[in-house]
Parts: structure tokens; C-alpha cells; sequence
């Protein structure tokens, strides 16, 4: 099974992740965990270049690719063998945060799909878990994680711009809406225990036999 987690900034997504694993890990269920960009040692690397501003001389179209070059690294590399192995794969962020990211960026939406077709390659969540939340609410969690050392501080697609997360809002709730049964849609200003309770419900849900 193959599940991803999406949202903006300050949603909760690792939060959640963590916790998602810990109940299926009970189940006796072999997880893993994963991240985009990187989640796998080439991938990582061009996570480093794009998030340092290494690569900010790319126009964002040559970025848009340095994206697909890491998701295809990262299918084969570790979610594709995971999944061989008969592992659940929990992944931060995949497909629709380049759709997202990119998309509110400028980027031609078919130029996205065709470099999304590539880079999967046909691996396609089963189930994404969109964790919504009003930009205000997740700008201000931003604020507060940033200034904690664990994270190393804002990389340089953490934007200071309500209106920017604004519209990143909206182009997710429209590609959940464009496929509702592939997305849950969790409201993300719940506390952390209702939020992490109306995630098992989803994923209880969605793979009932
Ligand atoms: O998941 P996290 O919020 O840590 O994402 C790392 C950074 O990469 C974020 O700032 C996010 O905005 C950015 N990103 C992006 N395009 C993607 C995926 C992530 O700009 N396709």
C-alpha cells in the first residue's frame, strides 16, 4: 500500500506520519516512512540543491525537472522495492505538491503532467491524505517551528505570502476534488489526536476488505 500526505506548510503531515505508523506498525505491519523531495540517496541530494537555492538560477521549468529527477530516483530506489517487499510506504509529500508547488509557481500544468508521467513511471498512491488548513493557521506554525533548531530553519520555498498559500490551498482542494476517491481531505485545525483519529478512520475506510 502506498500512501501519501499532503498539504502546506505547517499542516502536521510529519506529525502525522509518525503517528499513522506507530498504529500500523501495531497491526504488525512493516512501514516506511519517506519524503519528497528525496527518500533516497540520489534523490536526497537534489533535495539539498533545490532547497538551499543551489539550483535557484533554474528557471522554473528546469526546476520543475530537477523535481521529476528525484521522484523518478525515488520510485525506483526506495518506494518500488518497498513496495515489492510487501511494505506499506508512507510518503511526505509526492505528485500533487509538484502540481501545487510548481503549478502556483507558473508552470504549465501539461508540461507538469507530462514530467509526473515520467517520473512515476505508473506508481500512483492509493490513497492520499490531504491535511487542510487556512494559510494563516499554517504560516503561523511555520513562524514558530522555524525559530526551533531541529529543522534548520525556513528553506527557501517557505514564503512569507499569505496569498501565496492561499492559492496553494485551493489548487489542492481542487485536485482532491478532481479525484475524491483516491484523497481524504482531514481538516487540519483539529487537534493533533483528532486530527490523527480522522486519519485511521480514512485509511480504516479506504482499505476495508
Ligand atoms: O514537506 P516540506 O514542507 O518540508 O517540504 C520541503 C519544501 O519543499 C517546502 O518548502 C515545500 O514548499 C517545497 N516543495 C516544493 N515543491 C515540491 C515539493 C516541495 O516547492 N514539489
Amino acid at each position: 500500500r502506498f500512501i501519501t500526505f499532503e498539504g502546506g506548510e505547517g499542516a502536521g503531515k510529519s506529525t502525522q506520519i509518525q503517528r499513522l505508523k506507530e498504529r500500523l506498525s501495531k497491526l504488525g505491519l512493516s512501514i516506511v516512512v519517506t519524503r519528497e523531495p528525496g527518500g533516497s540517496p540520489g534523490a536526497e541530494k537534489i533535495r539539498t540543491m533545490l532547497l538551499s537555492g543551489d539550483a535557484k538560477d533554474l528557471g522554473p521549468r528546469g526546476e520543475a525537472m530537477l523535481f521529476a529527477a528525484a521522484r523518478a530516483d525515488h520510485v525506483d530506489s526506495t518506494i518500488e522495492p518497498a513496495l515489492v517487499r510487501g511494505e506499506w510506504v508512507l510518503c511526505d509529500r509526492f505528485a500533487d505538491s509538484t502540481r501545487v508547488y510548481q503549478g502556483e509557481a507558473g508552470v504549465d500544468p501539461a508540461y507538469l503532467d507530462l514530467l509526473e508521467t515520467a517520473a512515476v513511471a505508473g506508481m500512483r498512491p492509493d490513497l492520499t491524505i490531504l491535511i487542510d488548513i487556512p494559510a494563516d493557521v499554517g504560516l503561523a506554525r511555520v513562524k514558530t517551528r522555524s525559530e526551533t533548531v531541529s529543522t534548520g530553519g525556513p528553506d527557501r520555498f517557505e514564503i512569507d505570502d499569505v496569498g501565496v498559500h492561499e492559492r496553494r490551498r485551493a489548487l489542492f482542494l481542487d485536485l482532491a476534488r478532481r479525484e475524491p476517491a483516491r484523497f481524504a481531505v482531514i481538516d487540519g485545525r483539529q487537534d493533533t489526536e483528532a486530527v490523527e483519529k480522522a486519519i485511521w478512520a480514512a485509511v480504516q475506510n479506504h482499505f476495508a476488505e
